[in-house]
Parts: structure tokens; C-alpha cells; sequence
């Protein structure tokens, strides 16, 4: 590539119906282009703290230790173990994705110890399985688990598996990057010690930001630590004070934070229930038009996400191909399948702005055509 041909980038217009990033409203993206401020601006706390209270409102939850995390879900998760898991201490991860692997990576490199639960990619966790583990290994201290598994479209039940935790003294971290504000998620009423979740789902936010709250349980026991963080970035004692005191930590990703400001605005005019509805709502819809194709999902009905579809590729079709067409020809991005459900599945997102009729039948419509293109039998 020689620099002196480069140009502004001018990205092509896509419909984004993957595992997210979902796609952005146009208010946020305005949001974005205003001026940037300091962050230690009088006019830019104001906003800090709004956005606290837009995101109570999202996880339903009156912790006071709520707020973004500058950097994606991911660091979501890493500021809940860095700063819960000390060394030796035993956490109870349960698994049916990629996700919980990562969890189980974390809680290692915390030096804890990862007592894994699994269940089968594809299906919820098995709250049973938890139990008996848990019975188990009594001087366990964490239950780990995600709640909206994006790999492969599976929702499970975050109460039960938090009342069990609760039951046996452990405290909880979830994973709700792809649950916030698209499924049912009450971090008070569930008793959620640790909950982080990502900006560019069903937020339809830009990427780069990863709102996280922490119950008073949780935070006694960070506060009670013998050994420091070992991350710098993501030590919540210091954290603390930057949101609460103002105390110089970093700069904050100013713009990103006048998105997410937005998106959260919008989040509370449309109103936290009727968001989950809209989103059953048009899964409903997709679904309908998936099965009259012929086409059938990977997950069973009870415990399907709707914002995340897992289809199965049909026999004989390379499923590669048909997202490559889909993109290409079509403008839509949709998602393949990870690790053992690699090429055997399609992931479809019907996430925040993304979730509406209009990218349903546009959706259904060119997936038709690419498949029957593909010489696929399909129903008409
Ligand atoms: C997307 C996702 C993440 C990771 O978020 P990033 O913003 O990509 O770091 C973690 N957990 C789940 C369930 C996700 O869907």
C-alpha cells in the first residue's frame, strides 16, 4: 500500500445483523460529532453522572458503584475478576460458549482456581449441575456465568442460577453484554454482585465502552483485598474516585461517552419493558419467516435469545459462502458460528436499532435469494 493514495475512509453502508456491533442510531452517532470537552469539565461531570443514573435505570439496580468501564465488554470482564478473585480463591464457572472459557482464562490468570460446570453449546445452563457443585466445593467464593450467550444464542436463567450462588454464599458475576436492555435483567431484584456489559449490542452504541455496577456485597470485598489489583487500568479502589471524587485516572473517551449518553437517553424514552418486548417482538417475526423457509433454529424455543438467532446451515451448503454473498451482495452482515460451532451455524442479530420489521423482511428476503442462488431447497 503506497500512503500517498490514501483518502479520508468513507465506510460502505451495511445492515448490521451479526453478534453485534449492532447498528449505531443516528442520534448517537450525532451525539459523537459534538465538540469535545475536558473530562474534567463542570458541564462534562454533569453528563458523567447522568449517565450513572441512565444506567441504574438499565440494570435496574440502585448500586451506586455504576458506571462505563473505557474499554469494550471484554475489559468488562476483566475489571469484575481482577478485582473480586484473589489468589487461591476457588470460582464456580459455568459454561455453554466461548464466553465462559474467557471467564475460566481470567480467574487463572487472578491466580484463583476455576471449578468449571459445562453444559452443551447450544443449550442454557443446567441450574441443577450448578447446585451440585456447588454443594460440592463449599469453600468456593464466586459463581460466574453468561447470561446472554452470544456464541450461540442461548438464554439462561440468571435468577435461579443467583439464588442458588446466594443460597450457598457465593457472590456472582454476569456476563450481560448481550442481554442489557434486549432480555429481562434485574440486578437488584436477582441479587447480581457483579454485572458488565458491552455498549455496541442492544444498546446500538458505538463499541469501546463496557457499563459495569457492583453491589455493597461486592464491593466489601474488594475493599477487604489483601493483596493488591494486578491490574492498574482496571483497579476499581482507584476507579472509585475518578467517577466519585474526579480524581485524575485517564482521559476519558469523551465523544464515546456523549454516544452512550444518547443511547441511554433513548433506552429510557422507549422504556426498559417495552424495549424487551420490541425485541421478542420482531425475533417473533423472523422466526415465523426462518421455519416457513424451511430453515430451523439451533437452539431449543424456550431458551432462545431474541436478539441472537442461531441458525442451522443447510446440508450442503457452505455457510462461508452464503455470508460472504449476504455481505457483498446485499450489504447485510450477519454472523458464522465460533469454536465447535464453526460453520454449522449462521448467528443473525436483531439487536437495539437493528431490531425492527423493516430489517426482518429485508433479512429474510435476500437470505432467500442467496440461498436459492446457492441452488438451495428452500420453500417459497
Ligand atoms: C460481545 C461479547 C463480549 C465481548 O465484548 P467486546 O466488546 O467484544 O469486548 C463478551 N461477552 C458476550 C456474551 C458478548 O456477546
Amino acid at each position: 500500500m503506497k500512503i500517498d493514495t490514501i483518502q479520508s475512509f468513507i465506510p460502505p453502508t451495511r445492515i448490521l445483523m451479526g453478534p453485534g456491533p449492532s447498528d449505531v442510531y443516528p442520534r448517537v452517532l450525532q451525539a459523537i460529532a459534538r465538540p469535545t470537552i475536558g473530562h474534567l469539565d463542570p458541564a462534562f461531570m454533569t453528563m458523567m453522572d447522568e449517565i450513572k443514573v441512565l444506567l441504574q435505570y438499565a440494570f435496574q439496580t440502585k448500586n451506586a458503584l455504576t458506571f462505563p468501564i473505557s474499554a469494550p465488554g471484554s475489559a468488562g470482564m476483566e475489571t469484575c475478576f481482577v478485582n473480586l478473585v484473589e489468589p487461591n480463591d476457588k470460582v464456580i464457572i459455568c459454561q455453554n460458549g466461548i464466553f465462559g472459557e474467557r471467564m475460566k482464562e481470567n480467574v487463572e490468570r487472578c491466580g484463583g482456581i476455576a471449578v468449571m460446570v459445562e453444559d452443551k453449546w447450544g443449550a442454557a445452563i443446567d441450574p441443577n449441575k450448578l447446585e451440585e457443585t456447588i454443594k460440592a466445593n463449599q469453600d468456593a467464593k464466586i459463581v460466574a456465568f453468561v447470561h446472554a450467550e452470544t456464541s450461540t444464542g442461548v438464554l439462561s436463567d440468571a435468577q435461579t442460577l443467583c439464588h442458588i450462588a446466594q443460597q450457598n454464599n457465593c457472590l456472582t458475576i454476569v456476563d450481560a453484554v448481550t442481554s442489557l436492555a434486549g432480555s429481562p435483567l434485574k440486578v437488584d431484584e436477582w441479587g447480581i454482585d457483579a454485572v458488565y456489559s458491552g455498549t455496541q449490542k442492544c444498546l446500538s452504541c458505538v463499541p469501546g465502552l463496557s457499563p459495569v455496577s457492583f453491589s455493597e456485597r461486592a464491593v466489601n470485598k474488594i475493599k477487604r483485598r489483601q493483596s493488591k489489583v494486578q491490574s492498574w487500568f482496571f483497579d476499581l479502589n482507584l476507579l472509585m474516585d475518578y467517577w466519585d471524587k474526579r480524581v485524575y485516572h485517564h482521559t476519558a473517551p469523551i465523544n464515546a461517552l456523549y454516544g452512550l449518553h444518547e443511547a441511554l437517553l433513548i433506552l429510557k424514552e422507549v422504556g426498559l419493558e417495552k424495549s424487551w418486548s420490541l425485541h421478542a417482538r420482531n425475533y417473533r417475526a423472523f422466526h415465523a419467516g426462518i421455519e416457513a423457509m424451511g430453515l430451523s433454529f439451533n437452539v431449543k424455543t424456550s431458551e432462545r435469545l431474541p436478539q441472537l438467532s442461531s441458525i442451522n446451515v443447510l446440508e450442503g451448503i457452505n455457510g462461508e459462502a452464503a455470508r460472504q454473498h449476504l455481505l457483498l451482495e446485499h450489504n447485510i452482515e450477519i454472523g458464522g458460528g465460533l469454536g465447535s460451532l464453526a460453520g454449522s451455524i449462521w448467528r443473525i442479530g436483531l439487536m437495539g436499532y437493528g431490531s425492527n420489521m423493516k430489517n426482518v423482511l429485508t433479512c429474510l428476503g435476500a437470505f432467500e435469494e442467496v440461498l436459492q442462488d446457492m441452488g438451495a431447497k428452500i420453500n417459497q
